[in-house]
């Protein structure tokens, strides 16, 4: 029997190689990678210490995904955070939990997360051919074209990422692997990623390198309120970032898309008061301190408006555009998961080939989602391959 391919040696094509080869002992799998080592991307995650899931329970982790989240219901459900928790603790690489129930190895260390997947792979005995670029696919012959050679299958899963930072080995050629077996690509955008801004303050630095943690984010289609993110948000030499900005990213770039304009944002500094307590407040400095709110911002609205409490609460910026792909996380777009089956993550156009990661439409939240949505499409695919 023809062997089963997976290309992509990322979290997605790692942990589909260990779910096929632990299935099915006797099937010969190869692991295509174009770089000379695996798991480039993922060793420089979470700042070099991979978050690598959320212990959440599955509708939970459907909330932080905005695209396409409820397609991954089953996956999540056959293999999810807590799947993924055991399986690094029983291969040596204990993990512990910080705030927002993120998931990081105890060593602190990404390289630990690929070492421990590598180790698996061999010693499943998954053949591992590194500098391995996959140029093309014959979806008729069954076969895996590379630059001087090629591979029959049986069954060929497709785990090669989206876009962001190609350097990492994701340049998007699995996408064009996916049109040539006939299915269709969403438009590509980048997603978490950072928001700029023209505003003056921005413009003049006033307010540069202040952090806040757990602040809203208001995010507004003309004057109509669409979303609302709460989370650490940080005000940079271009704009915004952390986790609040990297969120709203989402939906700005869906509004910046859509209308073509700059999209208007309130930040409430305080959310956990509401103006009338602010503004009634006996003590108010002593409230301002309680919720972390540094001095600077506090001149800086009063020189705005002498009304500054109402500022505090909802003061307003204006998005112009983002840093795009060279600063993203993610990849917003890829293969069109209507054609993909969700119970096994099965091509609906061509049953000997699957897909997982981040190369399907798929985009979560930074917090660990976009691993854990790796590993769950690639259990799931490896463990649903097509051997009739
Ligand atoms: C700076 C940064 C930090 C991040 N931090 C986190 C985090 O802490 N937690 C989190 O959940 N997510 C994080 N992410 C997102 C996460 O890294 C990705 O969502 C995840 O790596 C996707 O996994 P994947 O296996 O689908 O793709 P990738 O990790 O991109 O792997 C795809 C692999 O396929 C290979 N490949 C591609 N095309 C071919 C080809 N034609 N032939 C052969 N090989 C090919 C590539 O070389 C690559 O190794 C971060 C992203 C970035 C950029």
């Amino acid at each position: 029997m023809d062997p089963i391919i997976i290309i992509g040696g990322g979290p997605s094509g790692m942990m589909a190689a260990i779910s096929v080869k632990s299935k099915y002992k006797n099937l010969d799998v190869i692991l295509l990678e174009r770089s000379k080592v695996l798991g480039t991307k993922m060793k420089l995650t979470g700042g070099g210490r991979c978050n690598v899931t959320a212990k959440m329970s599955v509708d939970e982790v459907i909330s932080y995904i905005p695209k396409n989240g409820k397609f991954l219901f089953s996956s999540l459900t056959n293999y999810g955070p807590l799947d993924i928790i055991k399986f690094f603790e029983s291969n040596h690489t204990p993990l512990k939990e910080e705030d927002h129930s993120r998931m990081f190895p105890l060593s602190n260390k990404a390289v630990d997360i690929v070492d421990a997947l590598a180790l698996k792979i061999y010693q499943l005995g998954v053949k591992v051919y590194l500098n391995s670029y996959v140029v093309d696919i014959d979806p008729i012959n069954k076969e895996v074209i590379l630059e001087d050679k090629q591979y029959k299958y049986q069954h060929l899963i497709i785990a090669t990422g989206g876009i962001t930072l190609p350097q990492t080995g994701s340049d998007g050629t699995g996408h064009r692997l996916a049109q040539k077996a006939g299915h269709s690509i969403t438009k590509l955008l980048p997603a978490e990623v950072p928001l700029v801004s023209n505003d003056q303050f921005i413009h003049e630095k006033t307010l540069q390198g202040l952090s806040f943690k757990d602040v809203t984010v208001n995010v507004f289609d003309g004057t109509k309120l669409k979303h609302s993110i709460t989370h650490d948000l940080l005000i940079t030499h271009f704009g915004l970032s952390g986790p609040a900005a990297l969120r709203a990213s989402f939906y700005i770039l869906n509004l910046l898309e859509k209308e073509n304009k700059p999209v208007n944002i309130t930040i409430d500094f305080i959310p956990k008061v509401n103006l009338h307590d602010l503004v009634h407040s006996k003590d108010l400095e002593e409230l301002l301190k309680v919720h972390q709110i540094p001095k600077r911002l506090v001149d800086f609205l009063k020189e705005q408006n002498p009304d500054y409490l109402k500022l505090l609460k909802s003061f307003p910026m204006t998005i112009y555009t983002t840093r795009g792909f060279p600063a993203a996380f993610v990849t917003n777009g890829g293969v069109v998961v209507k054609e993909v089956d969700p119970k096994t993550m099965r091509s609906k156009i061509n049953a000997y080939i699957s897909f997982c990661g981040e190369v399907l439409d798929i985009n979560a939240y930074t917090g660990g989602f976009n691993i854990t949505s790796a590993f769950s499409t690639g259990y799931t695919a490896g463990e649903n391959i097509n051997l009739e």
